[in-house]
């Protein structure tokens, strides 16, 4: 049976091997930073394509590893949804949200934080409170506060999300639509969804200048955005060529690497509020 064990292994490759093991690594090293709350969330600006001027900031969690490397969340937010640690990192991280916003609103540069929240997190009945418990503790009037979702996201549970949501929206917090058009996009949930904001996927801002039918996509997008009253946001604008492309379709809103990657707290307000930093 011994011998049979070990030969068992031999069906996983080295590389393999090297999976589990790297899995094993994230996964402590996610328990340690939630335990220790090190996790940190960097901001990225959101800007009117116009004016250029600063419209808001989407939080992007970030762990990192022993040597201090910044490990990306597509390494660790799965594995933070099948291991349960998504609640604790999501509280998390909206507290850190929060906390900036606040810190934004009262030195008079009030900015609007979205934050990532992933489908698991609709399923603790508690997520509502846990929203509107962060704003209390912060102080954080809900309009500074936006709740970023994909479509896979609102998927589970369809009328108990739409529930929660339209709570949340009752009280003032936005609500935003993240990747829209990628994955099972149904436009029935454009009217059955409480939502204020659309972002474009960044792989049709990516591919709109090669790609017809990208940038068709784009414009129709904008045009829907438009007719149903809904900000809209294109996410992953990276050159000049972009921006104006996007100007001229009549996109209001963007943010990508062209304007700024997602920086630390420090440096995001270094650069852009006119205050100390921490
Ligand atoms: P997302 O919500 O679609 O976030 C946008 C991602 O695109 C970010 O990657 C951002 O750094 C990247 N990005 C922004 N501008 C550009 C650009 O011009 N070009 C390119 N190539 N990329 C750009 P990041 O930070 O690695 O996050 C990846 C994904 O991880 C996010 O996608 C989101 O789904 C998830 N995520 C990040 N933070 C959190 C979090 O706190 N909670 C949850 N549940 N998910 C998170
Ligand atoms: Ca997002
Ligand atoms: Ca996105
Ligand atoms: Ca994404």
């Amino acid at each position: 049976a011994k011998a049979l064990g070990r030969n068992r292994y031999c069906y996983f490759s080295d590389e393999l091997q090297s999976e589990v093991d790297q899995r094993f690594l994230i996964e402590r090293l996610l328990k340690r930073a939630i335990e220790e709350q090190t996790l940190e969330v960097f901001f990225q600006p959101k800007h009117n394509l116009i004016t250029g001027k600063l419209v808001g900031a989407e939080g992007l969690v970030r762990l990192r590893d022993e040597n201090n490397r910044i490990i990306p969340p597509d390494a660790f937010i799965p594995l933070a949804e099948e291991t349960g640690l998504i609640h604790a990192l999501g509280e998390q991280v909206l507290h850190q949200c929060c906390s900036a916003a606040r810190r934004w609103l009262l030195q008079g540069t009030p900015v609007k934080v979205g934050a990532n929240i992933a489908a698991l997190q609709f399923s603790n009945d508690q997520f509502y409170l846990n929203i509107k418990q962060a704003l209390h503790t912060h102080q954080l009037p809900a309009q500074w506060l936006e709740l970023e979702l994909t479509e896979s996201a609102l998927m589970h549970n369809f009328d108990e999300t739409r529930g929660i949501l339209q709570k949340l929206s009752d009280i003032g917090v936005s609500i935003s639509l993240d990747d829209f058009g990628t994955g099972y996009s149904s436009l029935s949930y454009l009217r059955f969804f409480p939502l204020d904001v659309l972002k474009v996927d960044r792989s049709f801002i990516k591919d709109m200048l090669d790609d017809p039918q990208a940038k068709n996509i784009v414009n129709a997008i904008i045009h829907l955005a438009h007719s149903l009253n809904l900000q809209l946001v294109a996410e992953g604008i990276e050159t000049k060529a972009q921006l104006e492309s996007l100007r001229n379709l009549g996109c209001q809103e963007g943010q990508g690497y062209f304007y700024s990657k997602p920086l630390p707290l420090q440096e995001f307000e270094a650069r852009y509020l006119l205050i100390q930093p921490v």
